[in-house]
Parts: C-alpha cells; sequence; structure tokens
C-alpha cells in the first residue's frame, strides 16, 4: 500500500485573518514496509501531515495517493482508505469512549459488519499486541493507567488490521518506562513484518534509533528526507530548527571536524566507542598517539 504526496499544500482557514499555511509544497513517497520516523519542531505540520495519509484532510493544493489511488478522486472509496490506513491521534487515549475494553477495541471491526466472532478474534489479538492481558478486557477504559488507555486506543485501530500505521507522537506524555514499552511495542509491531509505519516523534534520539529513515519537517515543507545518519550530518541546520541530534553524533561530528576518521553514519553508542578506538589504534600505529 505506497503512499505518495506530490507537492501538497494544506491551509487552515483560508481567506481569514487566522489563515495558517501548514503544510508548505510537500512531496514524499512511502513503500510497502519501511518504518519511516517524522520530526520537526512543534507546529513544523507533522499532524497536518499526517492527517493526510488517510484523507481527514484533504490538500488545499496538490495530491495524496494511497495505493495509487488519488484521495482527492470524487468516487474514491475514503473508508477503505481509512482501514488501510490506521492513524493514531496525538494523546488518542481522549477518545475512547465505550463503557468496556472490549467494546472499545472491538468498535472498529464492528464497523466493518464482521461476524461477532471474527470481531471477538480481532479484538484479543490486537489486545495481545499492545500487551493488554484479557483481564482487563471487561473493565472500563477509564480505570485503566494513561499508558493502558493508550494501549486500548492503539489496539482499536490494529483491529482494523491496518496495512499502514501511522502514529501521531505514541510516547508523548508517558513517564519514562511508559515511553520505552510503547516504543518497543511500536517496533515489534513493525518487525513482526508485512506492514508500514509511520512514526511522529520529537525525539530525534528515538528516531534514530528505530527508523531507517527520517523525514524532517520545518514550517511546512520537507527539510530533510534521509537515513538518520544523513539527517544527522546537518547538526547545524537541524540546530536552527529546533532540533537536537543524538549525543553521540553530535560527538562525532565534532571529532570529525578536528580531523578524527570517524565514519560517516557513526551515531549508536557502540559503534562510535569502536570507531573511537580504531582511531586511537591507527594513530598509535603511526607512533603518534
Ligand atoms: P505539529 O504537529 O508539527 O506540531 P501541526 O500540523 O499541528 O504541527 O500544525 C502546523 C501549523 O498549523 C501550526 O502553525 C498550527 O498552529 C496550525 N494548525 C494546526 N491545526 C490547526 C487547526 N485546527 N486550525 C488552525 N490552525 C491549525
Ligand atoms: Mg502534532
Amino acid at each position: 500500500m505506497p503512499i505518495e504526496v506530490v507537492n501538497a499544500t494544506y491551509i487552515y482557514m483560508p481567506g481569514t485573518p487566522f489563515e495558517t499555511r501548514a503544510l508548505d509544497g510537500v512531496s514524499l513517497s512511502i513503500a510497502d514496509g519501511e518504518f519511516v520516523g517524522i520530526i520537526g519542531h512543534t507546529g513544523s505540520g507533522k499532524s497536518t501531515l499526517v492527517q493526510h495519509l488517510n484523507a481527514l484532510l484533504k490538500p488545499t493544493l496538490g495530491s495524496v495517493y494511497v495505493n495509487g489511488l488519488n484521495l482527492n478522486d470524487k468516487d474514491a472509496n475514503l473508508r477503505d482508505v481509512r482501514r488501510a490506513v490506521g492513524l493514531v491521534f496525538q494523546y488518542p487515549e481522549y477518545q475512547l469512549f465505550e463503557e468496556t475494553v472490549r467494546k472499545d477495541i472491538a468498535f472498529g471491526p464492528n464497523n466493518l459488519g464482521l461476524e461477532a466472532a471474527d470481531v471477538e478474534a480481532r479484538v484479543r489479538e490486537a489486545a495481545q499486541i499492545v500487551g493488554l492481558s484479557e483481564d482487563l478486557l471487561d473493565r472500563s477504559p477509564f480505570e485503566l493507567s494513561g499508558g493502558q488507555k493508550r494501549r486500548v486506543a492503539i489496539a482499536g485501530v490494529l483491529a482494523m488490521r491496518p496495512n499502514v500505521l501511522v502514529l501521531d507522537e505514541p510516547a508523548a506524555g508517558l513517564d519514562p518506562r511508559g515511553r520505552r514499552e510503547m516504543l518497543a511495542l511500536v517496533r515489534d509491531y513493525h518487525a513482526r513484518g508485512g506492514v508500514t509505519v509511520i512514526m511522529v516523534s520529537h525525539s530525534m534520539d528515538d528516531v534514530a534509533r528505530m527508523c531507517s529513515r527520517i523525514i524532517v519537517m520545518n514550517h511546512g515543507r520537507v527539510a530533510f528526507d534521509a537515513p538518520p545518519a544523513q539527517v544527522f550530518a546537518h547538526g547545524d541546520e537541524l540546530a536552527a530548527m529546533g532540533l537536537g541530534i543524538p549525543a553521540c553524533a553530535q560527538l562525532a561530528n565534532r571529532l570529525r571536524e578536528k580531523g578524527f576518521a570517524i565514519p560517516k553514519g557513526v551515531f549508536a553508542l557502540e559503534e562510535l566507542a569502536g570507531a573511537i578506538t580504531a582511531c586511537l589504534g591507527a594513530e598509535g600505529e603511526d607512533g603518534h598517539a
């Protein structure tokens, strides 16, 4: 289910004093099975962008294609698109509303008109993927912890068995352990195979560790779209956009500036340590360590 955004511009409240150009000529394509991180400062257009991927928003100018289907087409079946591209909003737990966890997760599948047994199978599968134990299914979602509520909301999207899972800041507002667990859940879900995952984040460290590709948004435009290592080579430009780079990538850039032969693409702690050791070893052999 490839996705293609072609020169998309989105303007909120056009023709009013509050007019905001939230997207400004965005083009990108995402292939099946990718794990893409979208990062950018607050207000850079991340949430607006991802809401275009399942036609919750339609571009003011430009086009969005999902599996070759132009979402602007009058007769495009947007229900099918929304089933195939599952979007988990930021703070999705605020949208829980059913009296039990089971009913909340079952809401989407029920709307698909599936048999009760199929719905139940999907609920159990989704609950298992997000790590909710079965005894929670009959509880009220409102009795659960914040992290558990968020899992329920994500399970509701997964129960639709989307081909593309889009998560808008899934770890936002969780405590450190909750963040780690949530990110592990997302990573494991992608690792199961067969799905595309697109994750909005404001943590460069998180996307660097998890994603093979990072799209950096700035003022409604794509500033960079490349593997993490290539993105981190632009440390100064990222800093100007209010974005940091992982501490190890910063250190690697500094050492490179000082003439150390640290290969591009090194930003994980272990790799950097290895590269530094290799440099020191090489200098030692030359006799000027
Ligand atoms: P991000 O998710 O990167 O923080 P958003 O896509 O939410 O960015 O916002 C991009 C721009 O659009 C910002 O200037 C924001 O204030 C504006 N914006 C977002 N949502 C709305 C809305 N519903 N109405 C008007 N302006 C909005
Ligand atoms: Mg946002």
